[in-house]
């Protein structure tokens, strides 16, 4: 099929081709750009977070987050069934084990009921997915005393009982990688208030350097850093918050709309939390006639990801059977959803959903 409407297409404009010339000219290009640090406190204010650390990718932030923590061997990591497979795989990377745990069906991120039953003696972190944008409940999760990693990398704007996504967990990352929100092509960053916390992130980006003093090592380190290149299109991006997020939320307001009367059902929202939608979700029994009407109209709509227990790189870490996350992954999928996206082509994958549903329902 030719795609004529993709499932996630950027938004990039006079203000970032600005930028990126600027840095250029300035040939301070590294990540010792000014423009990385300006890149970073425009962030903080939006966030409400004191220490952000820009990284080269959402998943170098996960692992920079996971390691600022200090967890590493030996060390469990509580994760949800339901999520892209970044996190899990970063609790891997840095050497502990992912114990995988169901969503809620209220809300479809991690359920604290589950990470009640899943806390042991070698517990040391929660890994807390806002899924889709929409966050998980914070509140139950800090009850458990346990550190939270927030991966906000799909929830830039949402809000948690009045708080930005970024400053609900212990420590919180964001992706902006080209179909993110806020986008830069490849890119992360990690967001925290704790300033030890913060202070450790930089120096384990930062080759372990100790930041008074030149090429002292105080532990092996990583180069996570993000270069003057890549932030000065994320300043552009940050510098259109309002617009990028409000226009997602106008595409969610028009798919809402079509779907209300259509018995079309979208993904659930709490009460407490301000959605900001990555990617518009519904869930169908008959999901494949739904994305095969939407293929023979040219509109790129797609199945949402396996269950992590599911997938080889983590089936044996699988305990339970997950009846929540297997029947998402079973009947959800992804609308298109950019920041560019007109009602008039809104209104075209509304057309191939509504065919692919009432086939199903007929047949
Ligand atoms: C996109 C994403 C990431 C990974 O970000 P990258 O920048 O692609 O490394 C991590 N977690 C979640 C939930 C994501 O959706």
């Amino acid at each position: 099929m030719t795609i004529r409407i993709p499932l996630s297409s950027i938004s990039i404009g006079a203000l970032e081709n600005r930028h990126v010339a600027e840095v250029m000219r300035s040939t301070m290009i590294s990540s010792a750009s000014p423009v990385v640090a300006a890149f970073e406190a425009a962030l903080g204010a939006r966030l409400g977070a004191d220490h952000v650390v820009a990284a080269a990718s959402g998943t170098c932030a996960l692992e920079l987050a996971l390691r600022a923590l200090g967890v590493g061997p030996g060390d469990e990591v509580i994760v949800p069934a339901l999520t892209f497979a970044s996190p899990v795989a970063a609790v891997m990377l840095v050497g502990a084990t992912p114990v995988i745990v169901d969503v809620s069906p209220e809300h479809w991120t991690i359920d604290p009921q589950e990470v009640a039953r899943h806390i042991g003696p070698r517990t040391r972190a929660i890994v807390a997915v806002d899924v889709l944008g929409h966050p998980a409940d914070y509140d139950a999760l800090a009850a458990f005393g346990i550190p939270v990693i927030e991966d906000a990398a799909e929830a830039i704007g949402a809000r948690y009982k009045g708080r930005p996504t970024g400053s609900l967990g212990t420590i919180a990352i964001f992706s902006f990688h080209a179909n993110k929100t806020i986008a830069t092509g490849e890119g992360g960053c990690v967001a925290t208030n704790d300033a030890a916390i913060g202070a450790r992130v930089r120096q384990l980006t930062n080759f372990g350097m100790n930041p008074q003093r030149r090429y002292w090592h105080e532990f092996a380190g990583h180069n996570h850093r993000m270069t003057g290149l890549v932030a000065a299109v994320g300043l552009a991006q940050v510098m259109r918050w309002d617009e990028l997020i409000g226009a997602r939320a106008q595409v969610t307001r028009w798919y809402d709309d079509a779907f209300a009367l259509a018995g079309v059902t979208r993904r659930p929202v709490m009460s407490w939390a301000d959605e900001a939608t990555w990617l518009y979700t519904i869930a169908d029994d008959r999901r494949d006639d739904i994305l095969r009407a939407c293929a023979g109209r040219g509109v790129d709509a797609r199945a949402i990801w396996p269950a992590i227990p599911d997938q080889p790189a983590f089936a044996d870490l699988a305990q339970g059977a997950y009846p929540v996350t297997r029947r998402i992954s079973d009947t959800a999928l992804w609308l298109p959803t950019s920041a560019g996206l007109t009602e008039a082509e809104v209104g075209e994958v509304v057309q191939g959903v509504l065919e692919g549903h009432s086939r199903a329902k007929a047949a």
